[in-house]
């Protein structure tokens, strides 16, 4: 519906946001060769507070999304690219112990089993001796987790050196460069993004130590545990969508470690070292928002990534990369076209 903008090559994009989307996009563009300028701040934003999981396999059901495959090979190959470039170690292949939480998804689950798609996500191994007996389950492959804030330090460490990023705020210049906003939640308060039906969901994570030495594989049964060293893990997350604010509440604290201590055969006696809150940015309908505004023609979004930013923002950069530099089409299932209809876009 609106054509995408040509990249004047005198003019650097700005990107307003240095959450894990404006830092993957801006790294993007620059590696293909696109000047960018990044505006951001130093807050503890949902890209630092998520555990970034990378789980191809969702929900109850066990649905595997028709691009998940492509998207979980080009994450990979990203993150361990740029862990060799930025010297760092960021993405961690992790198997997945994931536990039944109704006889409902065990039968959902040997339904999958049958169909070849889903058979190279899943190993015959049983699942954990160091969970209770009444525990069953499934071990998953090909999941993984982004350290999110190595990965951030890191690539904000890179821009500061090239000088392109800014820690004020962004004031919009009157010959105007391509903008791009990829604010997380606070695109609500951007009057040029408001109109687009976010979703936000407000999530609560606790870090704990144990003496226990816990097996490294994830736990997952809807709540998570994941280990990060031996004696170390984080137990997820809350997620509540009446809540805009992120809040710490003791309640969400008890709720998780009620949780973890229900998984194993022996106490670990968790000890709770940090408990940190973010919003999610999700949409209505489950995909982001990416592409122009459909009235400011230089004005970009590139936000929307809910729960799953770690396996999501790479693979979309690439794409609306492509888009910025050489007006290739957005894929259809992200672009906010999808939302400029009488009932959401109207000029103020
Ligand atoms: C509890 C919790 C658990 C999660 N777990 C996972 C997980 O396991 N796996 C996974 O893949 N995802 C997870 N997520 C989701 C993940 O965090 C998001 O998909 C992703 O981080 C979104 O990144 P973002 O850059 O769009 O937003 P953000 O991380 O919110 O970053 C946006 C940044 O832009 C800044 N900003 C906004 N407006 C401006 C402005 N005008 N000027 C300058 N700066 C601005 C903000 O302050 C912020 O720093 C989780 C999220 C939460 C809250």
């Amino acid at each position: 519906m609106f054509s995408t903008q040509k990249v004047q090559a005198s003019k650097p994009i700005i990107i307003i946001g240095n959450g894990l989307a404006g830092c993957v996009l801006a790294w993007t563009l620059t590696k293909q060769g696109t000047d960018v300028v990044i505006y951001g701040d130093k807050s503890i934003n949902a890209s630092r507070v998520a555990a970034g999981i990378i789980n191809p396999i969702i929900g109850q059901r066990f649905t595997l999304g028709e691009h998940v495959p492509n998207m979980l090979d080009f994450a990979k190959a990203f993150y361990q690219k740029i862990e060799v470039e930025l010297n760092i170690q960021c993405y961690h292949p992790t198997p997945m112990q994931r536990l039944f939480s109704s006889p409902k998804e065990q039968e959902n689950i040997k339904k999958r089993l049958k169909l070849d798609r889903f058979t190279p996500f899943f190993t015959k191994n049983d699942i954990s001796q160091q969970l209770k007996p009444e525990h069953s389950g499934i071990v998953q492959q090909q999941t993984a987790w982004l350290d999110t804030n190595v990965l951030l330090d890191a690539l904000h460490h890179y821009f500061e050196q090239k000088n392109i990023i800014s820690y004020q705020p962004y004031t919009p210049q009157s010959t105007p460069n391509i903008v791009v906003y990829c604010e997380g939640y606070h695109m609500m308060h951007n009057p040029l993004f408001s109109w687009l039906p976010l979703q936000p969901a407000h999530g609560e994570i606790i870090s704990c130590t144990t003496k226990q030495v816990l097996a490294p594989d994830m736990i997952n049964q809807g709540k998570w545990l994941l280990p990060t060293t031996p004696n170390t893990c984080r137990v997820g997350a809350t997620y509540d969508t009446a809540l805009n604010t992120p809040t710490v509440r003791a309640s969400s604290k008890q709720q998780l470690l009620i949780f973890a201590n229900s998984l194993f055969k022996t106490n670990p006696k968790f000890k709770v070292i940090q408990h940190q809150a973010g919003i999610r940015p999700t949409t209505l309908d489950k995909q982001p928002f990416i592409g122009f505004h459909p009235k400011h023609q230089n004005t970009a979004i590139f936000n929307g990534f809910g729960s799953r930013g770690s396996l999501l923002i790479p693979w979309y950069s690439q794409r609306f990369t492509q888009s910025l530099r050489n007006r290739s089409a957005i894929p259809a299932e992200a672009n906010i076209d999808r939302f400029c209809d009488k009932h959401h876009w109207h000029e103020p």
